[in-house]
């Protein structure tokens, strides 16, 4: 492995001991760097290795749809790695004393984890980094080109971010190594899912959803199926919410169940489509990345003070204007506003767990528009986000509803009453686009 891709931690006492990958975003058994470096630390110490995901009983507010996905997810990586003679082991609780505990209780030598850029995340590492005395570090497993490598401070933009990424791609977008069946049988205590569902204290009343699968198998078979049905056509129909034409690959890049380096890989040589193949390239790695940056270096990213000045500015300009409607949470979360399009978006949303991409900013920059403020727009878009998307809950979702509200990442446009100089959009300006009719007969039934 590229050792660009690895951050030290912390240092720490050399001893002899299991070496464990604590998995936390990157939630499968193959194409996962930080498992990679893992299994090569523990071959090199000839010592076993285990890998732990300490479960949350209430992560940020996600309910019972992303907790099933997740949990599915996750039993298809304990399968895989039995299989690959690895420990998989689940720990309940707070990571800060349930991670260190479990680490003393086999008498680990070496604690890698994963990369996640969101406050959580990096609290929760800086906790057991304060509690061990074993050296702890962090392997990108999530970006192509390892976070740390493209930029040392905020992007302003996707062209500011573009080209270094692209720089870097081809020394990282390199072939991953298989995983290994290390040598040693394990006894792998089966872990009982049922219970672990019982002992979940979240939302029961958002459903889980049955027409995605979760797990690495079907990630890839997604992939297969967006080559197959919908690649070439991503360039000129991606951006109509009545055709079919998105990969509905990030509930799996947010579960980490593929590696986006895995999908470029297995995209890169599709060049026959060039659009295709540059806008898809653009959007899974440019796009996706920039977001990880802003939610790294923007520790404001869910909220107003993240924006940027001109668009904090401009937004308290017209603070007072009057909006033609007002909404509250509920009213919102009913899908009981006046507009059938809006409500129709929030209903794809709350039935499917997934709103069509180019809704999402249509959804998000409406709620600015009939909010009391943008601070309470960011409030409810980031709430309703994360409670039903089963992608959300990622730094995609944070910057995508502050590029809506806050004018991340974008540019001031024509100044106008409640929006400012954020970018505005409107019905009609949907219904030239596509068959606005068609949209909201399918997600209003
Ligand atoms: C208000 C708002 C909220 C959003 N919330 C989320 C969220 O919670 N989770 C989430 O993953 N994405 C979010 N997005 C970004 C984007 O809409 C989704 O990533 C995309 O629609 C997911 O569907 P797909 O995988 O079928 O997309 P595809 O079009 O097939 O794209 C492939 C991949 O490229 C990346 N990508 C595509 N568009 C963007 C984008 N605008 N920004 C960053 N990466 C992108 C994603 O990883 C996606 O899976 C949001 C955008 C907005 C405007």
């Amino acid at each position: 492995m590229n050792l660009k891709r690895l951050r030290i931690l912390q240092e720490g006492k050399d001893k002899i001991g299991p070496v464990v990958y604590w998995m936390q975003r990157d939630q499968r058994a193959h194409d996962n760097w930080a498992l990679i470096y893992a299994q090569s630390k523990a071959i090199e110490k000839n010592t076993s290795l285990f890998v732990v995901f300490n479960l949350v009983s209430n992560f940020l507010d996600a309910t019972l749809r992303q907790y099933g996905f997740m949990i599915k997810g996750l039993q298809e990586v304990e399968g895989e790695l039995c299989r690959h003679n690895i420990h998989f082991v689940l720990t309940v609780g707070d990571a800060e004393i349930e991670i260190p505990k479990f680490l003393e209780s086999i008498n680990a030598s070496l604690l890698i984890a994963d990369f996640n850029p969101l406050k959580i995340s990096r609290g929760w590492k800086k906790s057991v980094a304060d509690k061990i005395d074993i050296p702890f570090c962090e392997v990108d497993a999530h970006n192509i080109v390892p976070f740390h490598q493209v930029s040392a401070k905020q992007e302003f933009a996707a062209y500011t971010i573009r080209t270094k990424i692209h720089k870097l791609l081809p020394e990282f977008l390199d072939e991953l190594p298989s995983l290994q069946k290390m040598k040693n049988n394990i006894n792998q205590v089966k872990i009982e899912w049922k219970k672990i569902y019982d002992l979940l204290n979240v939302n029961k009343d958002v459903k889980e959803i049955d027409w995605l699968i979760p797990g690495e198998m079907a990630a890839h078979n997604i992939l297969q199926e967006f080559i197959k049905n919908k690649f070439t056509k991503y360039a000129t129909d991606r951006n109509f919410p009545t055709h079919d034409a998105q990969s509905n690959l990030s509930p799996y890049f947010h579960f980490g169940h593929i590696a986006p380096q895995r999908v470029a890989l297995v995209i890169q040589p599709l060049t026959e489509n060039e659009e295709s193949h540059k806008d898809f390239l653009e959007e899974m790695i440019v796009r996706r990345e920039l977001s990880d940056n802003f939610c790294f270096f923007n520790k404001n990213y869910d909220s107003f003070e993240g924006f940027h000045p001109w668009a904090q500015e401009s937004l308290n300009i017209h603070r007072k204007d009057k909006r033609d409607y007002i909404y509250d949470l509920e009213e919102f979360e009913l899908a009981k506003t006046h507009e059938d399009l809006w409500n129709a978006a929030q209903l794809e949303m709350v039935a499917s767990g997934k709103m069509h991409g180019y809704m999402r900013m249509y959804w998000a920059k409406k709620i600015l528009e009939w909010s009391k403020s943008p601070e309470e727009a960011m409030k409810i878009a980031i709430y309703l986000n994360d409670k039903y998307e089963l992608d959300g809950r990622d730094p995609n979702g944070y910057t995508g509803i502050a590029w809506s509200i806050g004018g991340v990442h974008d540019r001031p446009w024509f100044e106008r009453a409640v929006y400012g100089k954020i970018r505005y959009m409107n019905y009609n300006g949907c219904a030239k686009k596509f068959d606005v009719k068609k949209y909201i007969q399918k997600h209003l039934r």
